[in-house]
């Protein structure tokens, strides 16, 4: 999408030295846009999350509620205590058995379009726990858009997981129910992070420490020893 924007009164200004031509006139009054680009870039930038968490995990995901890391820059801090209500749902925890039925019951009653972000190794794959009562990962009955790993994942890395999600929801293309020809979704193939970030990671001679990484006397003294 393409977007101008013009002060409210430079219109009047333009247009009483009749200096511009009503071409200019135009674009200054008008977004052009696909609908469907439009619905995806709404749908997109108002994700609401179904406040839902399963064990340590969603100790990380409600701290990316509070002031210090404030999801709602992201358009995701609505969140819902309905799954009716709600468009993504973050499995942030461990995955039993027992719970399953539960979980993809809550799953089911979101409404379409819904996307799931797992949260932590535990969904992602089973963690630590290859254990009879545990699911190996959450993808085995769920369709997972986002995998989001670490025991436990910062606040930041799901935030991150958020924005690779909103890039998804951006690109996603669902037929507007007045469409005449294929009615399906046309999803997005990423590639994983992993492959984009391994080869840069993989140079990385020293770890900051997450606590550090924006403190000026730990970059400065890390820029001195390159
Ligand atoms: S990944 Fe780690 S922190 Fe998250 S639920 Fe599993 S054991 Fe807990």
């Amino acid at each position: 999408m393409a977007w101008w924007s013009r002060k409210p009164d430079s219109r009047e200004k333009e247009l009483s030295h009749n200096h511009t031509s009503i071409n200019d006139s135009v674009r200054g009054n008008f977004a052009l846009a696909r609908l469907e680009d439009l619905v995806a870039w709404g749908r997109k930038n108002s994700i609401w999350p179904f406040n839902f968490g399963l064990s340590c995990c969603y100790v990380e995901m409600a701290t990316s509620l509070t002031s210090k890391y404030d999801i709602a820059r992201f358009g995701a801090e609505v969140i819902r205590g309905t799954p009716r209500e709600a468009d993504v749902i973050v499995i942030s925890g461990t995955v039993f058995y027992k719970a399953s039925p539960m979980i993809k019951l809550l799953y089911q009653q979101m409404m379409a379009p819904r996307w799931v972000i797992a949260m932590g190794s535990c969904a992602c794959s089973d963690g630590m726990f290859d254990v009879y009562s545990v699911i190996q990962g959450v993808d085995k009955f769920l369709p997972v858009d986002v995998y989001v790993t670490g025991c436990p994942p910062r606040p930041d890395s799901l935030m991150e997981g958020l924005l690779l999600l909103q890039e998804k929801v951006g690109n996603e293309r669902r037929p507007l129910s007045w469409v005449i020809g294929p009615q399906g979704v046309e999803q997005p193939v990423f590639p994983a992070q992993r492959e984009l970030k391994g080869p840069k990671r993989r140079r990385i001679g020293r770890l900051t420490p997450p606590d550090y990484a924006s403190h000026d006397l730990y970059r400065e003294g890390h820029d001195a020893n390159r």
